[in-house]
């Protein structure tokens, strides 16, 4: 079958990048004493949503009842999703990507695509070599493994990344496309979905190979466009571009705590700053600043107010920011109410990397007020996580900390907080 561009080589190229048991992996690399073993998260719903590779070995899948698991898998751990976790992973994941490979496209929480074209002349790296430095870069910094493919389009990346799994590359070149679509299903091909596939059966296309080698005229007659668009991808032209694209719902990290119904405003300021606190600490370990902020109250009523603060520049540091929620709390605080909840939300998330670019691209060199933070949070943090959290604390939220006494040592298990601490 002829590929008009295999006897070119390699010119466009396309990489697909899935992340293996996503969940269930970020679970285990949080935890190591997960690892291993078999896996399986969605407790809150009553349905697995994710097992890790081990539990699949068993036979898990998704969509089976917890209570089935329990049952036929009895030394399965169950574990509730978290889903902040798994977005801040997510855009760790992306940010490691995107300094390889500048044009991403974010499809899904653990799915992307990337451009590659012209950069094996940029990094001097082949396009093997691009997809070796990503697996390692997001395994030892994130502790999770990944599947990539690359290929001439996206139809064939996504076929080549689901190739072999888990920890996985395969590239598929113009002249090898043939192999990797003669043992295919026609239904397993991107955008084929169940009913297409029954068509494309009822005219005698089983494999993914059957429909590339199908002639041009044919698709026209049998199919709508989109199986046209498909049919060109599987030959090596490119249709689908990398559209650079960032999901921004999954960019924000929220943290409040509920207690007996009050009016003391003082303890409520204190519950406030607590939690800005607990947030920016969350956000200094993913490398991550705010470039906004939410805070909310909630009454005894469960009535919920609350207040949105643009920030003047990114920042994840309470020093700066809690002076702005205290003038905010006075908005949103009513006298001779109870409250029962304090919260707060840091909101449109940047990665430290995207803000220094940020700072090189507009000249403006780093005040000293930030470097002297940073290193001044560095410190809080490395005490906080060797004695307990509460151990270093702004004055205002002391209130809190005599509350109850907190669990030491919780977030230290967080592998790429490591890396930055050595
Ligand atoms: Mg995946």
């Amino acid at each position: 079958m002829p590929y008009p561009l295999n006897i070119y080589g390699f010119p466009q190229a396309i990489l697909h990048l899935d992340a293996n048991a996503f969940f269930a992996s970020v679970e285990q690399a949080v935890n190591p004493e997960l690892k291993g073993k078999p896996v399986v998260v969605g407790k809150e719903r009553g349905i697995v949503t994710a097992v890790s590779y081990e539990g699949k070995a068993l036979g898990i899948k998704r969509g089976m009842t917890i209570v089935e698991v329990q049952k036929k898998f009895p030394k399965t751990i169950i574990l509730e999703s978290d889903y902040e976790r798994y977005s801040l992973f997510s855009l760790k994941m992306f940010d490691i990507l995107k300094k390889i490979c500048p044009v991403v496209e974010e499809y899904s929480i653990d799915e992307a695509f990337a451009d590659l074209q012209g950069l094996r002349g940029y990094l001097h790296l082949s396009y093997e070599e691009i997809g070796s430095k990503i697996k390692e870069d997001i395994k030892s910094t994130l502790g999770i493994t990944v599947s990539i493919g690359i290929s001439l389009t996206k139809v064939l990346a996504k076929i080549a990344s689901n190739h072999r799994k888990p920890d996985g590359l395969t590239l598929i070149s113009g002249r090898e496309i043939h192999h990797y679509l003669k043992d295919l299903p026609v239904s397993e091909v991107w955008g084929i979905g169940p009913q297409r596939a029954a068509l494309c059966e009822k005219l005698g296309i089983y494999s993914a190979l059957d429909l590339a080698s199908a002639s041009e005229e044919f698709i026209k007659r049998h199919f709508p466009k989109p199986v046209y668009e498909i049919w060109l991808e599987l030959r090596g032209i490119q249709v689908y571009p990398v559209v650079p694209f960032t999901k921004d719902k999954y960019k924000s990290i929220s943290k409040a705590l509920s207690f007996h119904p009050t009016q003391d405003i003082e303890f409520l300021l204190a519950q406030l700053s607590f939690n800005l606190e607990r947030a920016c600490f969350k956000a200094r370990q993913y490398g991550l600043l705010a470039k906004g902020v939410i805070i909310f109250i909630k009454d005894e009523e469960f009535q919920t107010q609350s207040l949105e603060i643009k920030l003047s520049h990114p920042s994840a540091y309470p020093k700066e920011i809690l002076p702005l929620l205290k003038e905010g709390m006075d908005l949103i605080y009513r006298e001779g109410i109870k409250f029962r909840q304090v919260g707060v939300i840091l909101t449109d998330l940047i990665s430290e990397s995207e803000r220094a670019t940020q700072l090189h691209l507009f000249r403006v060199n780093p005040s000293s007020t930030d470097k002297d933070l940073k290193s001044l949070y560095r410190a809080v943090d490395k005490i906080n996580i060797k004695y307990g959290r509460t151990t270093l604390v702004h004055g205002v939220s002391l209130p809190v900390t005599k509350e109850k006494p907190l669990k030491k040592g919780s977030s230290l298990r967080i592998p790429f907080l490591s890396v930055r601490l050595s």
